[in-house]
């Protein structure tokens, strides 16, 4: 079978003949939607049709492929009595039995008197040789379809093994002809064959799954490559985006220095700095702040914005919840107490009165910074002079979104987003590829390390007593709770269990939270926490990270053995705020694994985050990495960020000598969308005064200089 010549490995799998509705649906099971996604469904193994014997070598349990002549039928007219048919070669005998086949069908393909091909596994029933429904049964012009080694790929139910082959075979014949991307020197060094051949080979070749041979490598360079071209081009074109330097002489931010209770870390001053000369720059600032949790990000963002606002810019900062929003609101103007700049906060719960004002006077210049969450970037809301958009907690954002984010505010507007989660070295430039980066490597001198202990989970009833005594000296308590499996009603329902007996322990001063509630429900009773309403607070692990809880010092952590490293050092981040020691306690159920056993040991002898993101994924993969999830980097299909690392590298240094410019580019478009990279693009200077206008950059499969 033949499909047209158009290419049309963008196109729905329903486009792909006898692919209807039904068998469309089962792809989409198998997150199989475009052609293309076809591709990336690797067989997991090969069963070897390639023996062809005859009769009288049999081997019984062994798949064998016979060639047969078809001698007799026996076609019982009773129910549940199978077909029998009777074929012979010149040296033996089999049988051939059906199940549930039609009389017609049979005599279809196996007409009588006619050699035919027949493959199958070998069993021995009453004296007999004999195949049980045959896998393949085919002509014998048609040999080489049946004889030779036939991929198999997981599937669901619903699709059978057969209908696959035929529609990943069909695809895989009528690959377009594409150009290859890579100069011939750098292939032939690498030992890499065409893109083409490549595919061929992975799904047609005995492999071995072996994901260091020369097709899958190549493919998974091709992946590798595509990514990180996408991350830099959108770094290009957002440095693009010419702006009017700001220029500033510290003056607020000195005023501020003198006021604040302590002295800023090293590395804050030199996050500090790295962005005042993006500011002061003549390009958009892009740029990512990692810090760990506690590291002190937050006067960081405020001294930068205390710069722009004294270049006579506004400034936006944006929080993911009303309460961080609030937190950083009631920082900011403490901050700003001294000075001429107006804060003002605006989340979902601003009166209508108020938001109205509010509105009025961020046109008006009168507000110089603006704190809320996403409802800041409201159509309604224009800002009069915008100069920074500050983003806490960035890594609720993709990075598609982040692009956008990029292009909000305006041609004057620098973005600055800062995370929470540091992730390992090596995958820095995947993830954040598109920014600058500044690290926050320290922690406040004063904060101490919280202390961690293990202990198992028979031990509960002696840690009443603790707990008891850390609410007398003043300390509040996270109580993180079970994550068993990975249903969310049983997750509920072990949440409120223990809520309700560490209520009957401590009654009336205990608050719960989960994922089932409404996010009013849970701001409210963290806000009750936050007010030391609340001396314990039990919760999943819906607790956003960024809240500020500077009384709560101890936090004990359930089941803690099924928790990621980086998300336990996330969830011990939320005690040891303040100048208090803190103390976290990890429960485990008995019988720890050895992989468990060792990440309670790092986490108990390191507090440096980017340390245990490296361990983390050492430990379990990259696809597990807490940063890479959160970061919305798309997951590769084939590549393997840790098993290929050293084809980052390469990609990394060719990546430097790539022509951005429009036309040169285009070469790689096939690249970047058949990895789905397309939708990260930006668009080419986004603002007025672009000399190409976004359309050119044209992503549209069937462009003629890839496919024929
Ligand atoms: P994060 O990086 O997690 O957002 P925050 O900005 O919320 O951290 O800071 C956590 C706490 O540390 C705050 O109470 C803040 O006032 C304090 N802090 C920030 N910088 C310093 C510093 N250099 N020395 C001491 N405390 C600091
Ligand atoms: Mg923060």
């Amino acid at each position: 079978m033949n499909i047209s010549k158009k290419n049309i490995l963008f196109e729905k799998v329903s486009s792909l003949p006898g692919v209807g509705k039904k068998l469309s649906q089962y792809l989409k099971n198998k997150k199989i939607e475009k052609v293309n996604d076809l591709l990336w469904n690797l067989p997991y193994s090969f069963t070897d049709r390639r023996e062809l014997v005859t009769l009288n070598k049999l081997e019984i349990g062994k798949i064998l492929t016979v060639k047969v002549k078809v001698i007799k039928y026996n076609f019982p007219r009773i129910r549940n009595l199978p077909n029998k048919i009777i074929c012979k070669d010149e040296l033996g005998e089999i049988n051939l039995i059906y199940f549930n086949s039609r009389e017609g069908y049979i005599r279809k393909i196996l007409p009588l008197n006619k050699w035919v091909i027949v493959s199958g596994k070998i069993n021995f029933y009453k004296n007999k040789y004999q195949i049980t429904n045959p896998d393949y049964v085919t002509t014998v012009e048609n040999i080489d379809y049946v004889k030779k080694l036939i991929p198999k790929y997981s599937l669901t139910e619903g699709l059978n093994e057969k209908s696959y082959r035929k529609i990943i075979e069909l695809v895989l014949s009528n690959l377009p002809l594409v150009k290859e991307w890579y100069d011939t020197i750098f292939l032939k060094k690498m030992n890499f064959l065409s893109w083409k051949n490549s595919l061929i080979n992975i799904h047609a070749d005995d492999f071995k799954n072996d994901i260091n041979s020369n097709s899958y490598r190549r493919l998974a360079y091709d992946e590798i490559f595509a990514h990180l071209l996408v991350m830099s081009r959108n770094r290009i074109n957002i440095k693009k985006n010419k702006k009017k330097c700001k220029i500033f002489k510290r003056k607020i931010y000195n005023k501020i220095i003198m006021d604040l209770p302590f002295k800023l870390t090293l590395s804050q001053e030199k996050t500090i700095e790295e962005i005042e000369k993006d500011l002061s720059s003549n390009k958009k600032m892009f740029r990512v702040v990692q810090g760990d949790v506690g590291s002190g990000k937050t006067i960081v963002s405020l001294l930068n914005i205390a710069n722009v606002i004294e270049s006579k810019f506004q400034c936006a900062l944006m929080a993911p919840t009303e309460i961080l929003a609030n937190q950083h609101y009631v920082l900011a103007k403490q901050i700003f107490n001294n000075t001429d700049v107006k804060v003002s906060l605006l989340i979902g719960k601003t009166d209508s009165v108020k938001k109205k004002q509010i509105i009025e006077d961020l046109k008006n210049n009168k507000i110089n910074l603006i704190i809320g969450t996403h409802s800041l970037f409201q159509k309604n809301i224009k800002f009069n002079k915008l100069g920074l958009i500050v983003i806490d907690e960035q890594h609720k954002f993709g990075v598609a979104q982040r692009m956008k984010l990029a292009q909000k505010g305006g041609k004057e507007c620098d973005v600055l987003l800062m995370s929470a989660t540091p992730i390992p070295r090596t995958m820095m430039l995947t993830v954040y590829g598109d920014m600058d980066i500044s690290k926050i490597k320290e922690k406040p001198l004063k904060r101490k390390r919280i202390l961690t202990l293990s202990k198992p989970e028979s031990k509960i009833p002696e840690l009443w007593k603790f707990i008891k005594n850390q609410i007398k000296i003043k300390n509040q308590v996270f109580w993180v709770c079970p994550l068993i499996e990975e249903s969310k009603h049983l997750n509920y329902s072990s949440v409120i269990k223990r809520f309700d007996l560490i209520k009957n322990k401590f009654p009336g001063k205990v608050g719960l939270v989960h994922g089932s509630l409404k996010k009013d429900e849970k701001e409210k009773v963290l806000k009750r926490f936050l007010n030391k309403e609340l001396d314990i607070l039990v919760s999943t692990t819906v607790i956003e990270v960024g809240i500020d809880f500077p009384n709560a010092n101890l936090i004990i952590i359930e089941n803690s053995n099924k928790y990621g490293l980086s998300q336990l050092h996330q969830l011990r981040g939320r005690v040891g705020r303040g100048e208090k020691e803190a103390i976290c306690i990890l429960l485990f159920k008995e019988n720890l694994s050895k992989n468990a056993i060792k990440r309670i040991r790092i986490l108990k002898s390191t507090d440096d985050g980017f340390l245990i993101a490296d361990e983390d994924m050492k430990l379990r993969g990259y696809g597990d990495i807490l940063g890479f999830q959160q970061s919305g980097v798309k997951y590769f299909k084939i590549a393997d960020p840790i098993h290929h690392k050293q084809l980052f590298e390469i990609a990394k240094s060719n990546i430097k000598q790539v022509n951005f410019d429009n036309n040169k580019f285009k070469r790689y478009e096939f690249l970047i969308k058949m990895f789905d990279r397309a939708e990260i693009v930006s668009e080419y200077n986004f603002y007025e005064g672009s000399d190409v206008p976004a359309e050119t950059i044209n992503f549209d499969a069937s462009s003629k200089e890839i496919s024929k």
